[in-house]
This record gives C-alpha cells, sequence and structure tokens, in this order.
C-alpha cells in the first residue's frame, strides 16, 4: 500500500507508455486489416475465477479498442480436458483466427501444460509454448511471453541500460522468470545483462536481490521484498499480482504486488506501482504479438496462393 509521497520522475508509468503503444498499434491494424481482414484472437476461459474473468474481459475489450476481432470462448468449470483440447485442435484449424490464449489457471483437474502445448506454436500469442520459449533460448524468437517482453520495452523506453549491470530475476515460471532471464541474458539492446535467478528454494534472498542494479520481482507473494533487500539506486520492477483482503476498500480487497512499495520506493531509483506498472504492458504486447501472428498467417497464406 502506497503512503509515501511519490515523485513522478521516480515511477515507472506503464498505463502510459502501454497507451502509446496501443495507439500505434491502433494505427498498424487499421492499416493490416485494410488489405483483407482484422487480426483475430480467440480467448478461452474455463471455470468462473473472478480475477481471470477481469484479465479476460480487460483483453477482448483491449483488443477491440485497437481495431482486432476476438472472441471470448466461456466453459465451464467442469469442462473435461479432452473436451477442452477439441477445442483448441478446432482453433488451430480455423484459418480465421490467428491468435490463441487460455487464461490461466485453468481448474485442477485439467493439466496446464498439456493444454498449452495443445496450442499450435504459430498462435500462441502468449508465447508460453515450449516451442517459443526454446526459440526464445535458441536466440530465434517468435512469440516472447507478454509480460516480460512488455518489460523490456519499459526498460527501454525509460532508458535503462541492461547491458554489463546485475540483474536479480526473482521467480523462474515458465511464463514470467525463465522468460525474463533469457531475454536479459541475450545478445542486443536490451539484454547483455549478469542475470541471476531465485525461486523458492535459493539461501538468503536479500543478500541475492541486494546485488541487483535491476531487481524483477516475479514471486506471486505479496510485498515479500522489502527495503533492506534493495540496493541503493536500483531499478525495480515488480510484476506479482495478488488480491488480499481489504475490508476498508468498495470490492473487498486490493491488488497488491510482490514489493512493499513504501520501504522499497526511497531507496529506488525508478520503480514500476502496482497496478499502473508491468500490467498494461502485458496486455499490450499481447496485441502486438496477435498482430504479428495475423501478419504471418496472411504471409503463409500468400505464399501458397
Ligand atoms: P508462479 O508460477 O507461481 O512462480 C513463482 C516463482 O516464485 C517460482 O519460480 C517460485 O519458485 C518462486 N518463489 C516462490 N516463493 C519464493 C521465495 N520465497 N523466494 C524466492 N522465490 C520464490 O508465478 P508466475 O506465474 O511467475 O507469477 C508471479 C507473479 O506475477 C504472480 O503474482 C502473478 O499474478 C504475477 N503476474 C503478473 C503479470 C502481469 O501482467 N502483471 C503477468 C503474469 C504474472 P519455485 O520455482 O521454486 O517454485
Amino acid at each position: 500500500m502506497k503512503t509515501v509521497d511519490v515523485a513522478p520522475e521516480k515511477l515507472i508509468d506503464g498505463k502510459a507508455v502501454a497507451g502509446r503503444i496501443m495507439k500505434d498499434l491502433e494505427a498498424e491494424i487499421r492499416s493490416f486489416s485494410a488489405g483483407g481482414r482484422p487480426p483475430r484472437l480467440s480467448v478461452i476461459i474455463v471455470g468462473e475465477n473472478p480475477a481471470s474473468q477481469v484479465y479476460v474481459g480487460m483483453k477482448v475489450k483491449k483488443a477491440a479498442a485497437c481495431g482486432i476481432d476476438s472472441d471470448l470462448i466461456e466453459l465451464p468449470a467442469d469442462t473435461p480436458e479432452e473436451l477442452l483440447l477439441e477445442r483448441i485442435d478446432r482453433l488451430n484449424s480455423d484459418r480465421g483466427v490467428d491468435g490463441i490464449l487460455v487464461q490461466m489457471p485453468l481448474p485442477g483437474h485439467l493439466d496446464q501444460q498439456k493444454v498449452i502445448e495443445r496450442i499450435s506454436p504459430s498462435k500462441d500469442v502468449d508465447g508460453f509454448h515450449p516451442c517459443n520459449l526454446g526459440r526464445l533460448a535458441a536466440d530465434k524468437p517468435l512469440f516472447i511471453s507478454c509480460t516480460p517482453l512488455g518489460i523490456t520495452v519499459l526498460l527501454s523506453e525509460y532508458r535503462v541500460r541492461t547491458e554489463g549491470k546485475n540483474v536479480v530475476v526473482a521467480g523462474r515460471s515458465l511464463i514470467v522468470g525463465k522468460p525474463m532471464a533469457l531475454l536479459l541474458a541475450s545478445r542486443g539492446k536490451t539484454g547483455n545483462a549478469t542475470v541471476t535467478i531465485c525461486h523458492s528454494k535459493t539461501e538468503n534472498l536479500p543478500a541475492v536481490t541486494r546485488t541487483a542494479d535491476i531487481l524483477i520481482a516475479a514471486i506471486g507473494i505479496p510485498e515479500i521484498i522489502k527495503g533492506d533487500m534493495v540496493r541503493e539506486g536500483a531499478v525495480v520492477i515488480d510484476v506479482g499480482t495478488s488480491r488480499i483482503e481489504d475490508p476498508g476498500s468498495k470490492k473487498g480487497y486490493r491488488i497488491a504486488g510482490d514489493v512493499e512499495f513504501d520501504s522499497v520506493y526511497p531507496r529506488a531509483s525508478l520503480i514500476t506501482p502496482v497496478p499502473g506498472g508491468v500490467g498494461p504492458m502485458t496486455v499490450a504486447m499481447l496485441m502486438k504479438n496477435t498482430l504479428q501472428a495475423a501478419v504471418l498467417a496472411r504471409g503463409e497464406s500468400d505464399a501458397q496462393r
């Protein structure tokens, strides 16, 4: 919870950057659509997880705002795995669909990894498929996971140099931590960093995070990163998005990051807020990836003619 006075120049305003990207995308998509149909994104949600419903609602709304057609496929929580996989197969073979997204997490009886692997890598606009993660590791990226991709764009927008810097990525998930570490360690403008990855078995997390010129927190434990875990002048990127009960708020909950803002803010040179930091960039990158998928699909269909 923010109670400190915040100087705008120390805040990384993901909402504003994402807004500019969406505007540019809107123009690109308009010109793409003039040459045929607009890009199309299919979004599948299984069950009624309230946070997931908010996320898919936002994705569908943002898609419409930038000219992407989308359809929201809502399946009941007890959907059998085979049925979900069949649905994905149909979307994979539908030439009118460019991007497929299955909102995570899935109900417990469904194997998330199996579902991810069923999506055609050429329509995997979330960038979660092992082929896409492998391509990133091999320096031949196709679709890059939206959150890490958005973070590299934010770092670049705020002219944060990564080359030669010590970056600590806290979290090693396949959708955030790992692709983030790969991107930052890769050659290129937003790479060339010396990257350390932390996880639940890391001994003495504070000692490691204190070595970071750039600290990326993607753990999912509210406010686990305290001020004394951060080096003076570090750039702090907070990926964490946890709902915590807050009887004082209208909704009865608030969204908390992994970073304890009040104690970390005074030490950081730049910091992302939650909300309004990484989240909006994730959605903008999803739209960018969907356009990329549509461009690829049109190229392939032109080549077949
Ligand atoms: P995840 O799959 O649960 O991964 C969490 C990672 O944190 C794991 O690698 C885990 O280690 C590590 N970890 C757990 N406890 C730790 C500890 N005490 N010290 C150090 N590392 C620890 O989560 P995720 O999908 O990567 O998401 C992380 C957070 O980001 C969540 O809050 C999620 O909601 C949020 N998120 C936000 C966005 C956005 O757009 N803003 C997008 C995606 C995710 P092990 O590997 O050892 O288990």
